[in-house]
């Protein structure tokens, strides 16, 4: 893309309604801006990136065995009425009454959905288990949205759904998609730490919230420095191996790490030395749930056992935050000239900063590198504008590479290569820079 025709509206002062980092950047760097309270547009810059961080979650549910569906945003009442949901919800939901006085609503969240669909068609041990999701908008009139896209009212959301005959295959699932989100952070660069969560009134300590560390987060944690110092792409997770799969949950589930809902002190201060004691705030970016029976049975998503009985299903739901992790990756990796963006969610893979637009040695040379660097998705800055002004934008924007064009470099045969998260550059060939980003 060339930065003259790009729709990249950056700001230079500092809104002053965004309280944290994230958001300064986000409305800085054009990414969103807002609708009205808790609702954004997402522009180019800004959807490029929801749609990355989509994208890996996606890839990493396919890999756990999820398939993905696509469920409406507006559902019909009844359905939650037959689960005693409607009534429960309160005024986070927002009702809808169409033109036949029928009563709707914006999904908050799909379990009701999904477990319908599910109850239309499967009905033999034999079809299980199954895992289904989808990634889409929710809406929750949430009393205090704030921190930009970090709480909305309108946010994107993968939400999956487990669907197993016993505890000990539902298990099997929760494990799979506890792995999957492990992998899902890291991928995203990120170090997100699973922590017990309350499990409601099925008991059980099957819930977990992946939390990542930031002073601005939300949430108080207590936990063990060593769950921040797991490396977790290093290694491969047979998913077709329940022991495999198992053996890395018990591995995170070991050191202590717990939110305000489930902290104990004394445990905390038993089982963790002081100089691995980590107390600070964390934001959530994922929640996994096993929740046995509570909507198959009301909801009738019943299968027959080899036995010929018939059983309500076992269920598990698992929540990431799309839209959120947009801000969180943020708040976990900026300086203080902007973004810093892992590759895998970086709106462009490089920039490219012609540093004399206009001089025809600088322009071809530019142009060069633009096409040979087609398959890392360049952004060409080829606006007529001082050098100052496009190192600025671009360690705002905070593409991992910069590759710097300009005349004295080029009579040398050189341009510079900048690493946007050392601030490291160098000066090399044009065809070692291309080598390098190979
Ligand atoms: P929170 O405690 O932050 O309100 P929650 O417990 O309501 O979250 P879930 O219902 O488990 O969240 O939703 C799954 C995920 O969706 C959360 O882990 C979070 O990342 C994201 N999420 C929830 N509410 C919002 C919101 N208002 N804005 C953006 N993302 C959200
Ligand atoms: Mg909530």
């Amino acid at each position: 893309m060339r930065r003259t025709r790009l729709f990249l509206p950056t700001l230079k002062d500092v809104p002053s309604e965004a309280q944290i980092v994230s958001h300064r950047l986000m409305l800085r760097a054009g990414m969103v801006q807002q609708a009205s309270a808790g609702i954004y547009s997402w522009l180019p810059l800004g959807f490029r990136v929801l749609k990355k961080i989509e994208q890996v979650v996606r890839e990493e549910q396919d890999r756990a065995g999820a398939q993905e569906v696509l469920m409406p945003t507006v559902q019909s009442a009844d359905l939650w009425r037959r689960s005693g949901r409607y009534d429960d919800y309160g005024p986070e939901m927002l009702r809808i009454r169409d033109r036949h006085d029928r009563d709707m609503l914006y999904g908050p969240t799909n379990e009701e959905q999904i477990t319908e669909i599910f109850a239309t068609h499967i009905r033999s041990y034999r079809d299980l288990p199954k895992m289904l999701y989808h990634i889409q908008w929710k809406f929750r009139d949430e009393v205090r949205p704030r921190f930009g896209v970090m709480r909305g009212r309108e946010f994107l959301m993968k939400d999956n759904y487990s669907f197993d005959l016993d505890f000990e295959s539902a298990r099997l699932s929760y494990d799979k998609m506890f792995v999957s989100y492990l992998r899902t952070f890291a991928r995203l660069g990120l170090k997100a730490v699973p922590m017990e969560a309350e499990s409601g009134p099925i008991g059980g300590n099957l819930s977990h919230e992946f939390l990542i560390l930031a002073d601005t987060g939300e949430s108080s944690v207590w936990c063990d420095r060593d769950c921040v110092e797991f490396d977790m792409l290093a290694r491969a997770v047979d998913y077709e191996s329940p022991d495999a799969v198992r053996a890395v949950v018990e591995e995170f589930t070991r050191p202590y790490a717990r939110t305000d809902e489930k902290h104990d002190e004394a445990v905390f201060e038993a089982e963790v030395p002081p100089e691995r004691r980590y107390v600070g705030r964390g934001i959530e970016v994922g929640h996994i749930f096993y929740f046995g029976a509570k909507y198959s049975e009301p909801l009738g998503a019943r299968v027959t056992t080899a036995n010929g009985e018939e059983v309500p299903v076992h269920m598990g739901s698992y929540g990431v935050g799309v839209s959120r992790l947009a801000g969180a990756v943020i708040e976990a990796s900026h300086d203080e000239q902007g973004i810093v963006w892992p590759e895998s969610v970086a709106p462009y893979g490089v920039g490219i900063v012609n540093l004399r637009q206009g001089d025809a040695h600088c322009d071809s040379a530019c142009d060069d590198l633009y096409a040979r660097l087609a398959h890392r998705e360049p952004l060409y800055d080829d606006r007529p504008e001082r050098a100052g002004v496009k190192f600025a934008d671009m360690d705002l924007i905070g593409l991992p590479w910069q590759v710097i064009v300009g005349p004295r470099g080029l009579d040398k045969g050189s341009v510079e290569l900048k690493c946007r998260a050392t601030g490291e550059r160098e000066e090399i060939s044009l065809e070692s820079a291309l080598a390098r980003l190979a």
